[in-house]
């Protein structure tokens, strides 16, 4: 027994791989998919790596089961593959010290249901503890104000984003654990999650291991028989069993030299007072560092018991009847600590409710205030100029082209704001449409921003976009400003480049022109709306590429002196779901087809020994004449190190793999000079090959370039994987992506596996979802949207409803003045509250 807790250790890692695969099987509705191939493979190959690297008995035992047990999961039906995949769960559970996931056990009320303010378990809060809140205090005090909560924990709270009573309360378990199942002491059986309750015969301090650490053992016992319990590294466990003390165990049992055993159990005094870490469901919290899970289930039993009747309901009753909603502090109680498995699930769908409900409300006003308050610019299209232009363009536009160009002019004439989104595949083509809708502003006089995530790809926008209006620049000084005066055009356009690595002088220049009017067109970064850039009358702006670009970015941007006419483009496609909320402010448009001649990119993923095959087909492409991209895994920019790296790799490629090859560098710590020059110069064919970071990842356009090798393509997501090929492809040369990956773990082998075989951009975006879920997707930081904490992607119905029950509220009271809203116009005020980053922090 002891020896099992010292050899946990080293079984984590290869057990949290196990785990891993088999919650995500789970999640796939145990449908075969978790990893490539199937998880027979998966599992062989992982059991005779596990027999090799661990000694233990329990794990070897186990072993042996699984390998009986697991071939031909393939073959078996889907209840039988729950049954099979859940039973290992347990058993991984088991080796980690970790708590299995929640299965649906019978479902046994808790002994007592009426609290009373002492949480049962804790041996040091006195009975009778005054309460949290002083009077006067509210759900909005700090943690460091209110009663009983020490200093030490609040720091610590902090760091989990809880700093009042309010954050408490909505602070939301991951799950439960089903310990609903009280059994006998007798009849409890090896490896379930089960509760016993019983008097404790002795408990005692005991060493165990190697290295002698404390640990406690206990026996207890009922009518039916005892058991023995024993808890690792938590001498501290004895002091508070006392004998003849009722105590309720909760937990999986294991057998040991013969005799059940429990395991690290949760425990707690089982008189009548409500169970908290027993014998129900237990919530489990997310932790930090110092903060146990016992510890933060005791507080928020008590904040809950105390304070949730304190939230203001703000849906009316009748709202919630009709839409089978439970009440607010029923379902943050429930949430927490729900009495069975129907009692959690109707919580989590109010708050999820909620949450979706108090986006749409957001994003509708938004929308609607662009819409009907402020005041438009109608910009009205001169056909015969757009045909000039768009005529002397070296190709013709494809039918979903002119179909969001059409949509764009019907906007840009209203007289409100358009707020429109502009959504295309990769190379679909968005840029000519936004120069297109430009020049309509342009010719009446206003001014265009167009605003790129990069400082390389606004300098690409601002090379094409010289280069479609007829400029060319390729032999003279680079220059921040340029006048151009195409034949078809009334008059000169005037084109400007800001960015914030320029130097305050040279911005300066910039921007004393955009604010006396004389750019028309001015293109750059977040730059281009930071506070000291006036325009003299800016009436159209465009922002590329636009993930990093959220919701109340856009709005602040409404705000920049003009209420301008807005789009918004972005080659990541959205799922509904995500296309209602991140970007529920705005209508949408979609290039749905790519220019003829475009072939899809063939995609290869090698082992990291068949390297040298790929750097042969380098130089085979090479030789042909055509150009290179290869990409280094530098997630962080500002690493150092992983600067080290690119540079290290540039150089062993220069020096040993392509001596006769003409290799660059590219990375985002260069000077925004010398990447706009190695950017051009590999443009111009000057180099084979670019070693690049992720820079190249957004919208650079080089036609001759047709090998994009990722090396190191397990560390990117799916969506970043299908940008990089994008890069390549856009020539009338055949393409390819290699991608390169030392050992992914599988979840980056069936990510390679997708992005091998899928090629609609659609598609993988529906499969990122699946596999990171939409906090990861889009990052609700970055979307300057409130929190999802209880709101998932499969909740699309729900999205639809909470959907239409805002438009319902906004008809009943556009601006929630009623007094009857007013619960919801503060909970929408909240929701939001944090939400006002500012452009440029994005
Ligand atoms: P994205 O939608 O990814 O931003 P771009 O606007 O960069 O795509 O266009 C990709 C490439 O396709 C550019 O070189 C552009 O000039 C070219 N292109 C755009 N529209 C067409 C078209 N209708 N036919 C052929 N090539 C086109
Ligand atoms: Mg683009």
């Amino acid at each position: 027994m002891a020896q099992s807790n010292e050899n946990r250790l080293e079984d984590t890692e290869l057990t949290e791989r196990l785990r891993k695969i088999l919650l995500l099987e789970r999640r796939l509705g145990f449908s075969n998919r978790a990893v490539v191939g199937g998880l027979d493979k998966f599992l062989q190959k992982w059991a005779r790596e596990a027999s090799q690297t661990t000694q233990h008995p329990m794990v070897r035992s186990a072993l042996k089961r699984l390998e009986t047990t697991s071939p031909d999961y393939a073959a078996k039906p889907a209840e039988e593959r729950r049954t099979w995949v859940d039973r290992v769960l347990r058993w991984t559970g088991e080796i980690d010290g970790e708590a299995p996931v929640e299965s649906n056990g019978s479902s046994v009320k808790p002994a007592a249901s009426q609290s009373r303010r002492v949480p049962a378990g804790s041996r040091r809060a006195p009975a009778g503890k005054p309460p949290f809140l002083r009077p006067g205090q509210e759900l909005e005090t700090p943690l460091a104000e209110v009663r009983g909560i020490p200093t030490t924990l609040v720091g610590k709270l902090e760091k989990l984003g809880v700093a009042t009573v309010w954050d408490l309360l909505h602070y939301f378990p991951r799950r439960h654990i089903d310990f609903t199942n009280t059994q006998p002491i007798a009849e409890i059986e090896i490896g379930r999650d089960q509760t016993a309750i019983g008097s404790v015969w002795q408990a005692e301090e005991v060493r165990v291991g190697n290295r002698r650490r404390g640990a406690t053992e206990a026996v207890i016992g009922d009518n039916s028989g005892n058991i023995r319990a024993i808890w690792f590294n938590q001498p501290y466990v004895a002091k508070a069993l006392r004998p003849g003390m009722r105590i309720a165990l909760s937990g999986r049992v294991s057998f040991y030299k013969g005799r059940k055993v429990f395991e690290n159990p949760e425990y707690e005094v089982a008189g009548d007072s409500e169970l908290v870490h027993t014998g129900r469901l237990v919530p489990v919290y997310p932790l930090t560092e110092g903060v146990t899970s016992r510890r933060l289930r005791g507080l928020t039993k008590r904040v809950v018991d105390e304070c949730a009747q304190l939230l203001e309901e703000f849906i009316p009753e009748d709202r919630r009847g009709r839409l089978g909603l439970m009440g607010l502090t029923a379902a943050v109680r429930g949430a927490h600590f729900p009495n069975d498995v129907d009692e959690q699930q109707a919580a989590r769908h109010r708050l999820a409710f909620d949450e979706l409900l108090l986006i749409q409300l957001g994003v509708l006003a938004r929308k609607r205030t662009w819409r009907e308050e402020m005041p438009g610019h109608p910009l009205h299209a001169n056909p015969e100029m757009l045909d000039a232009f768009l005529s002397q363009l070296p190709f013709g536009l494809t039918g979903a082209q002119e179909r969001a160009m059409g949509e764009i002019m019907d906007d840009l004439a209203r007289s409100h704001a358009m707020s429109r989104l502009l959504q295309g595949e990769v190379g679909s083509g968005k840029t000519v449409v936004a120069l297109a809708a430009s020049l309509v502003a342009v010719a009446g006089g206003q001014q265009v921003a167009f605003m790129a995530p990069t400082e390389i790809l606004s300098e690409q926008h601002f090379r094409t976009v010289k280069a479609m209006l007829g400029y060319s620049d390729v032999h003279t000084e680079p220059q921040d400003v340029v006048s151009i005066s195409p034949p078809w055009f009334p008059k000169p356009i005037t084109v400007g480049l800001l960015l914030g690595s320029h130097s305050r002088k040279r911005k300066q220049g910039v921007q004393a022109l955009a604010a006396k009017g004389e750019i028309d067109i001015l293109i750059g970064t977040q730059a281009l709306f930071q506070r000291d850039v006036e325009f003299a009358d800016l009436a159209f702006a465009i922002v590329d590429e636009q993930h990093r670009f959220g919701v109340m970015q856009r709005s602040e941007l409404r705000q920049k002196g003009y209420n301008p006419h807005l789009l918004v483009m972005t080659a990541t496609p959205i799922p509904r779901t995500l296309s209602l909320t991140v970007y529920g402010d705005l209508d949408i448009s979609v290039l749905d087809e790519l220019p003829p001649g475009r072939q899809q990119v063939r995609t290869k993923w090698l082992a990291s020994d068949e390297r040298d095959r790929a750097y042969s087909f380098v130089r085979k492409q090479a030789a042909e004449g055509r150009q290179v991209f290869i990409v280094y895994p530098l997630v962080e920019e500002s690493d150092k190190l992983e600067l080290a790296a690119a540079l290290q790799e540039h150089e062993r490629l220069s020096r040993d793999i392509f001596p006769d090859l003409r290799l660059a560098l590219l990375h985002g710590r260069m000077k925004t000079a010398e990447k706009d020059g190695v950017m051009r110069d590999f443009g111009a064919g000057e180099y084979d090959v670019l070693v690049a970071t992720s820079v190249v990842e957004v919208g650079i356009d080089v036609p001759n370039a047709t090998v994009m090798l990722v090396d190191g393509a397990d560390r990117f997501g799916l969506t970043q994987l299908h940008q990089f090929r994008g890069r390549v492809g856009r020539g009338q040369h055949e393409s390819f992506c290699i991608l390169i990956s030392e050992s992914p773990s599988p979840e980056a082998s069936e990510r390679l596996g997708i992005i091998e075989r899928v090629h609609d951009g659609f598609e993988l975006a529906e499969e990122d979802l699946r596999l990171r879920g939409a906090g990861e997707f889009f990052g609700t930081r970055q979307s300057g949207l409130p929190d999802l904490r209880m709101a998932r992607m499969s909740d699309a119905p729900l999205l639809e409803e909470a959907r239409r029950e805002a438009i319902s509220i906004f008809e009943d009271d556009p601006t929630l003045e009623r007094t009857e809203w007013s619960p919801l116009s503060n909970a929408l005020e909240r929701a939001w509250r944090h939400r006002t980053t500012a452009v440029g922090e994005a």
